[in-house]
């Protein structure tokens, strides 16, 4: 099974892949919704898109696999798992809220080769967040993976993304929504305690 198809599958079997109407973190309402921890609450399908991830990074010599908090440090040590590596962990910073840092004694060797993996791709902070966290210990990454890029192409981050799955999700101002005009009931998922928190 190719990437592509195996990520969808893993999303549409753990039923992360919702059709509804939804009102995304951006305010915007679209007919489909990732919810990515059904698929990450299933640790056997979770390895197998980790396994999609490791077969294309298995002979660049990674050392150390980060992710970002929290779907992506579930992916980072079972990435990590499969290709040998470390696993590192890039936390929010207390200090600050766009900021990240790999904190509780973690140290990178000089000229580690660090592959950053992630969840779903949206607006890119959280990837941005991690290699700011990198740059601070003096490391360039040398790659980004993904499972799903619903960035549209949007992002740039100045080294390529690596997606398994490229979705572009349809998506409006409620102001011209057709689900909206149509009356349809609107769910506001993942919704968390602090506002505008998604990641
Ligand atoms: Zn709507």
């Amino acid at each position: 099974m190719d990437a592509t198809n195996g990520i969808e599958a893993a999303l549409r079997t753990s039923e992360a892949l919702q059709q509804g109407h939804f009102q995304l973190s951006s305010g915007r309402h679209s007919d489909q919704y990732i919810e990515k921890f059904n698929l990450l609450r299933q640790p056997v399908l979770t390895s197998q898109v980790c396994a999609l991830i490791a077969d294309r990074f298995r002979h660049q010599n990674v050392d150390v696999v980060a992710g970002p908090t929290t779907g992506g440090v579930i992916l980072a040590f079972e990435v990590a798992r499969q290709l040998g590596s470390l696993a590192a962990y890039a936390e929010r910073s207390e200090v600050g809220d766009s900021k990240r840092e790999f904190r509780r004694g973690t140290t990178f060797s000089h000229g580690a080769r660090v592959l950053i993996v992630d969840d779903i791709l949206t607006t890119g902070g959280s990837i941005r967040e991690t290699l700011s966290a990198l740059h601070e210990e003096g490391i360039e990454a040398i790659g980004v993976a993904v499972l799903v890029d619903r960035s549209d192409g949007a992002v740039d981050i100045g080294i390529p993304i690596d997606a398994l799955l490229h979705m572009t999700v349809a998506n409006w101002e409620p102001s011209d929504c057709p689900l909206c005009a149509a009356g349809e009931p609107l769910t506001k998922p993942g919704t968390t305690r602090i506002a505008g928190r998604s990641e």
